[in-house]
């Protein structure tokens, strides 16, 4: 048979695949290796995965791809973006080095709200020119799927403004995006002091407006799911505002995601479980009660290590135990200006191995196969099987444990999405 690409001779065949859901468990640590595999591409799909001998013995295409002496992966899928936004934290940087802490700079008005005053003021292509480049940077350091969020307009108008850069951003670059609308990220300055009203405003005035644009997005055309978001914290929006703005998200059509006990456990894991979230994402501080909850629920865990590495954080959230317990993990980088100005999932691995006490086979896995999960793609994306996007990339080495064993640097050779050379 005729395809349009083959993969063959591959060390390593590195597919995570998975029946079914995300990976837990014991699972984690299968990787679903093969010796000399191959893979074969028709319309951009995989239609063969398996030794080199077999998939050759019955495939032919124009494109052959030696893969000898290197490792094949999936596409990296980052789960957890706000790769959108205008400016640099460099003074806060400092202020950080010198002791003050996250929230301290956040009630000073830096933190989110110095990016906000910022995006707002930058135009739509200004917004596209930054996040492009940041986007070239992902995908050569692998990642072929990134979700976005918004979340620095804190108004409607700019709020929309930042969807429709995403869109923008999904037509023009390789790396695949699925967007998601977190209007409740922070209270705005204009309604300090008055959460519950800015609330009302994310429910009754922003959320109509994005369920309308999503309606008529490219992404509802190609079947996509648009997220909804709640930076569920103390001093941003308690457990009752997080589960009003899910609500009410879910009626609207979207599917729910929310930061929770990244800081302070608020009951925001609860709430998620409740409603159905896809994922809830940090997970810092939450109390065992709540983790045996998720770990019996299919809301994927995803976990930020970046963030305690960025502000320089002797605690991190218990994925080995998480892990061990049955929760269903993914790692992502939080890609922000502010608390991991970092586009890399490979040294988000490195940091999970260190600190967290993750195996490699578990750190990749949690950004390929339970990151897809974790964004409600696990269908299409995160692991090389029949039927799912060619969206693949080749290491310079023969092992892909190397991602996490090194750091600084980028193994990372050819990347493919939907079987087309990209880098
Ligand atoms: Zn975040």
């Amino acid at each position: 048979m005729l395809v349009d690409l083959i993969v063959h001779g591959a060390a390593r065949l590195v597919t995570c695949a998975s029946s079914g859901g995300p990976k837990r468990g014991a699972a984690m640590r299968e990787v679903g290796s093969l010796a000399g595999g191959a893979l074969a591409v028709k319309d951009g799909r995989i239609v063969a995965v398996g030794e080199t001998s077999e998939v050759l013995a019955q495939y032919e295409a124009a494109e052959m791809v030696d893969a000898s002496g290197r490792a094949v992966c999936p596409g990296f899928v980052d789960a957890h973006t706000h790769l959108v936004y205008a400016g640099e934290r460099l003074d806060e940087f400092e202020m950080r080095i010198q002791g003050k802490s996250y929230q301290e700079i956040m009630l000073a008005g830096g933190g989110i709200l110095n990016t906000v005053r910022q995006t707002r003021g930058a135009s739509p292509d200004q917004l596209i020119n930054q996040s492009a480049a940041r986007l070239a940077t992902m995908l050569e350091l692998g990642t072929t799927t990134a979700e976005v969020k918004t979340g620095y307009g804190l108004d409607t108008a700019s709020e929309l403004k930042m969807l429709l850069v995403i869109e923008k951003l999904a037509r023009q670059q390789s790396v695949e995006l699925i967007p998601t609308f977190l209007g409740a990220h922070s209270v705005p300055p204009e309604y300090r002091g008055r959460t519950g009203e800015y609330a009302r405003l994310v429910i009754e005035e922003m959320l109509p407006a994005v369920a309308d644009w999503y309606a008529r997005s490219d992404f509802a055309a190609q079947a996509k799911p648009c997220f909804i978001d709640v930076f569920c914290e103390e001093g941003v929006f308690d457990a009752d505002l997080t589960r009003q703005i899910l609500q009410a998200g879910k009626g609207c059509g979207l599917a729910l995601k929310a930061h929770v006990d990244e800081f302070v456990a608020m009951g925001g894991t609860t709430v998620g479980i409740d409603l159905g979230a896809i994922s809830l994402d940090h997970l810092d501080h939450t109390p065992p009660t709540e983790m045996a909850h998720l770990a019996a629920s299919p809301t994927v865990a995803v976990i930020i290590p970046a963030v305690n590495f960025n502000l320089g954080s002797p605690e991190f959230a218990g994925a080995r135990a998480m892990v061990d317990s049955g929760v269903a993990v993914a790692l992502a980088t939080d890609l922000n200006p502010g608390s991991a100005p970092c586009p890399s999932l490979p040294l988000v691995m490195a940091i999970a191995c260190r600190y967290q006490g993750l195996l490699p086979a578990e750190t990749l896995n949690a950004i390929t196969i339970n990151a897809a999960h974790a964004i409600a793609m696990g269908d299409k994306i995160g692991s090389l099987e029949v039927g799912k996007q060619a969206d693949f990339i080749i290491l310079e080495v023969a092992d892909y444990r190397h991602l996490a064993y090194q750091f600084g640097v980028n193994l990372v050779q050819q990347v493919f999405k939907r079987g087309r050379r990209v880098v």
